[in-house]
């Protein structure tokens, strides 16, 4: 066979490798489109792959071609503007096309199911269901009674999930349908409920919306500036009901899981339509029928973290990215894409607006405001005459403290809870302490995995690295000594929650952490909780920054922030000012005026002074004037290659020759590009693995990406390559 006669298919395969692979099309198939899953055999075994484009050649000798064994779909998975966002997205990530499209599909569809529509997964109550009498039913079957009482209205599958919180629904539905007390009806009935009108919107919002909703039909990239409490959701609201009045699509990205719900309910009382939701804990089912829902145009809204970005909405008309300064929304692994940058670029594809709320704007969307690419639209007043709450600086230097917290700091606690209110206590380290120590010889628990204390968590009773996640249990006595003397040395919520509830017996203290929220539904069960209004304290990590209204909370406790005051990463300011000023976002949000107390021994830190002044716009602006002097982002680019090995010799060799390709490359160019390191990772250890990092930076992006182009396909062939993993991370949030 020549090959002129063969119809070659590149494929993408979700294998590690930047590259497509080429399959020929068996004479009797019909040629399948870009956007299609083929069956494929790659290493001797059978492989979904995605169609991207054809050939008439292929640089693989004709005898070593292998054939499309067979193609899954008949349409593309994606619309035309979609696939293009994703072709974008692995030349812009230089990251492997078929991972790529891997993450942009829902868990099902990664594999060989076809895209059917799912069966109907809503249920109503029949005549005789809705005749039941509940009480007496209750008696005998608790359990039907339950379901019958969620069925008052029809309801879907997502609903009644989220209704039981994980326990089984299923078989009771079941035999009620056995019954026929229950029966299935179509989703569109379970949309139907009234809307609730909001509240009437200040001035401001008025202003926001006009500014905004004047380009609803093309791209246009807005950053909604509204301090906490500002009312940026009935902005983003308002918008929604004029894009769906157009009959167009709206995709809200919230930055993590804890946040869908209370956008969801607002949604849906303000809508009157269920929002699809699209995260990470949902089952592959549930994925799958809410891409499904979203891809058909008939989902409306719909509300997603990270991933959802990529849901298939052929009516797509507003794009919204809640809290986009919000680290979460770069991905630390694997595709290190960053979902506010990809969803200005999807808008922009698309041709409809997107929104970019924050308190707390990235300095990057700030830039780009300045430069003109982004319009801004500000919210400066909170809601109601509610005023920002005030700051009180607490200097630590030679005070008496107890568990880390100052007797002011205490007294503040207490009159806040005489006068009914709640409080809440900040602190970014979960566990109990995050060193246990010898007090005779100075050995302390480490990870040896990692080079790092392991964290003390008490109730558990057991020793957890925060890094690699090893555990270990507690030693009885000093491994190198033989003393019983081990003590715990500094503060994580576990400590000082367990100590507040010492001071404070009457009053529920609540720790609000990874470790207590590891039960589905469990965040939102304390926030419920809480939202009920008695007076509590909330001893939380960052989790607690994020969005959450809470009317009661009347003060805010911060503490222990004062490395990241020193830290090297340039980001640290930037970082830190944010999350103090979302921390306190949460304080002064009902009729009571907020307080936020912060304890630091630096009180006088000059940056720390500014932003408690002048406020966080005001501190952004000279972080911008810095970064300029110092051509670091946002006026540079950076591309970040990281890499491991369980073989330092390899992974130091492997660098310093790519470290010196880079400079060489730069010379023969006489370019921009600067070269920094190799230097260790900041986690310069990790399950065992060293991590070194090679930075990139350039003040144009384009010679960035060029150079990037010649260097990467040369890192397998460096002495030591081999032994070596390589993650290409551009735009890096940490070193
Ligand atoms: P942000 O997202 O800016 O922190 P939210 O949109 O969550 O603020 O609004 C905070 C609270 O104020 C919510 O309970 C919301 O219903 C309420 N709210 C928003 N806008 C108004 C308004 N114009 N009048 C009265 N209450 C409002
Ligand atoms: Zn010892
Ligand atoms: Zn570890």
């Amino acid at each position: 066979m020549s090959d002129k006669s063969l119809t070659i298919i590149k494929v993408a395969l979700a294998v590690p490798l930047n590259q497509l692979f080429d399959y020929y099309l068996p004479v009797d198939m019909a040629t399948p489109q870009p956007g299609c899953r083929v069956e494929v055999c790659f290493s001797g075994r059978s492989k979904i792959g995605w169609v991207v484009a054809q050939a008439n050649s292929s640089k693989v000798a004709p005898a070593k071609l292998l054939p499309i064994i067979a193609v899954i779909d008949e349409r593309p998975l994606w619309s035309a503007s979609l696939w293009q966002l994703l072709k974008w997205c692995w030349s812009y990530y230089h990251h492997p096309p078929g991972e790529v499209l891997a993450t942009a599909l829902p868990p099902l569809l990664r594999g060989f199911k076809a895209a059917l529509a799912p069966e109907t997964q809503a249920w109503r109550l029949t005549q005789a269901g809705a005749s039941e009498d509940l009480e007496k039913l209750s008696k005998r079957a608790p359990k039907q009674a339950a379901l019958i009482a969620a069925l008052s209205k029809p309801a879907s599958a997502e609903h009644l999930a989220e209704h039981f919180a994980g326990a089984s629904w299923r078989p009771t539905l079941r035999s009620l349908e056995k019954k026929a007390w229950v029966e299935a009806c179509s989703s569109a009935i379970v949309e139907a409920a009234a809307p609730i009108s909001g509240p009437s919107l200040s001035s401001e919002q008025e202003r926001a919306v006009v500014e905004i909703g004047q380009s609803l039909d093309k791209y246009a990239c807005h950053l909604l500036y509204g301090v906490t409490g500002s009312g940026k959701t009935e902005v983003y609201l308002q918008l929604a009901v004029q894009t769906l009045a157009a009959g167009k699509q709206v995709l809200m990205l919230v930055p993590e899981i804890g946040l869908v719900p209370q956008l969801a309910r607002r949604v849906q009382q303000r809508l009157g339509l269920e929002p699809v939701l699209v995260h990470s804990a949902q089952s592959p089912g549930q994925r799958y029928r809410a891409w499904y829902r979203a891809s058909t145009g008939d989902a409306k809204v719909v509300i997603g973290t990270r991933s959802g970005l990529f849901t298939q909405m052929p009516k797509l008309g507003l794009v919204i990215v809640d809290e986009e300064h919000d680290s979460a929304y770069k991905q630390q692994d694997h595709w290190r894409y960053s979902a506010r940058d990809v969803a200005v670029k999807r808008a922009n594809l698309e041709n409809c607006p997107v929104v970019l709320g924050s308190a707390t704007p990235s300095l990057e969307s700030l830039q780009n405001v300045a430069t003109g690419r982004y319009q801004f639209s500000q919210l400066q007043q909170r809601v109601n005459q509610q005023v920002m709450p005030a700051w009180q600086l607490l200097e630590m230097r030679q005070q008496s403290v107890t568990e880390g917290l100052l007797p002011e700091t205490m007294e503040l606690i207490s009159a806040a809870l005489e006068n009914q209110q709640q409080v809440l206590v900040f602190l970014n380290r979960r566990g109990y302490a995050p060193v246990i120590m010898c007090h005779w010889c100075g050995w302390q628990a480490d990870c040896e995995r990692c080079d790092i204390p392991m964290t003390w968590h008490r109730r558990a009773n057991h020793l957890d690295c925060h890094r690699c996640d090893a555990r270990k249990r507690v030693p009885k006595k000093c491994p190198s000594c033989d003393s019983l003397d081990l003590r715990p040395l500094g503060e994580g919520t576990e400590r000082v929650a367990e100590f507040l509830q010492q001071q404070f017996p009457q009053t529920p203290v609540i720790r609000f952490d990874r470790d207590t929220t590891r039960r589905k539904n469990a965040a939102a069960d304390i926030l419920t909780g809480v939202r009920e209004g008695k007076p509590c304290i909330l001893v939380g990590t960052q989790m607690l920054a994020k969005g959450h209204h809470l009317p009661k909370v009347s003060l805010a406790v911060i503490l222990n922030i004062d490395q990241s005051l020193f830290s090297t990463d340039f980001r640290a300011i930037e970082k830190l000012s944010q999350l103090l000023t979302q921390v306190a976002g949460r304080s002064g949000r009902g009729q009571e005026k907020g307080l936020v107390v912060l304890q630091t021994y630096h009180p006088r830190h000059a940056q720390l002074v500014q932003l408690l002044d002048a406020g966080y716009l005001s501190l952004a602006k000279s972080m911008l004037a810095e970064r300029r002097q110092a051509e670091l982002p946002p006026y540079s680019y950076q591309a970040m290659l990281r890499a491991e090995s369980l073989d330092p010799v390899a992974l130091n060799t492997a660098l310093t020759e790519l470290a010196s390709q880079a400079s060489k490359l730069a010379k023969a160019q006489a370019s921009q590009l600067e070269v920094y390191g190799p230097m260790p990772a900041i986690q310069a250890r990790r399950a065992g693995k060293q991590r070194m990092v090679l930075l990139l930076q350039s003040i144009s992006r384009k010679e960035l990406d060029a150079c990037l182009r010649i260097l990467l396909p040369g890192l397998p062939a460096l002495s030591g390559g081999r032994k070596v993993q390589w993650a290409i991370d551009i735009s890096p949030q940490e070193i």
